[in-house]
């Protein structure tokens, strides 16, 4: 049961996380972040959930605006129950952008 616990905390938010990166991400960003991820040297996780919204995703409130200048993104919002998200190096969460 420990070992399993331990796979699953140190795993899980790679298992969750990679797939929307492996699909739908630039070959920049791939090329950044998987290997690392895959040799253990980073941590990543996949923020949905929020304090308002868990199955209901639809319900999110967490949102993202480019900058005027288009290079940044402003995140506002909060995510919660995060596995792994208090000491991962890459979030990739589920946001509502205009
Ligand atoms: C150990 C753990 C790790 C987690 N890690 C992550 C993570 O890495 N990333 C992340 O984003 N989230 C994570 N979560 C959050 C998890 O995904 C949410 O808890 C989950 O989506 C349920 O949302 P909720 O807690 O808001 O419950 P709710 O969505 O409020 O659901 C409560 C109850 O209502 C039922 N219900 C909800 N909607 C309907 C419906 N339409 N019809 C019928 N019944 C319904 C559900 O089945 C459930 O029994 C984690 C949670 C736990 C416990």
């Amino acid at each position: 049961m420990l070992i399993l616990g331990s796979i699953t905390g140190l795993q899980a938010g790679a298992i969750i996380g990679l797939p929307p990166v492996l699909n739908f991400g630039s070959p920049e960003v791939k090329a950044r972040i998987v290997p690392e991820v895959f040799s253990g040297k980073k941590f990543i996780c996949l923020a949905i959930s929020e304090a308002f919204a868990g199955s209901d995703v639809m319900g999110l409130k967490t949102t993202a605006k480019k900058t005027e200048d288009g290079k940044h993104w402003i995140v506002t919002g909060t995510k919660k129950w995060i596995t792994n998200g208090q000491y991962v190096n890459a979030v990739i969460p589920l946001l509502r952008a205009p």
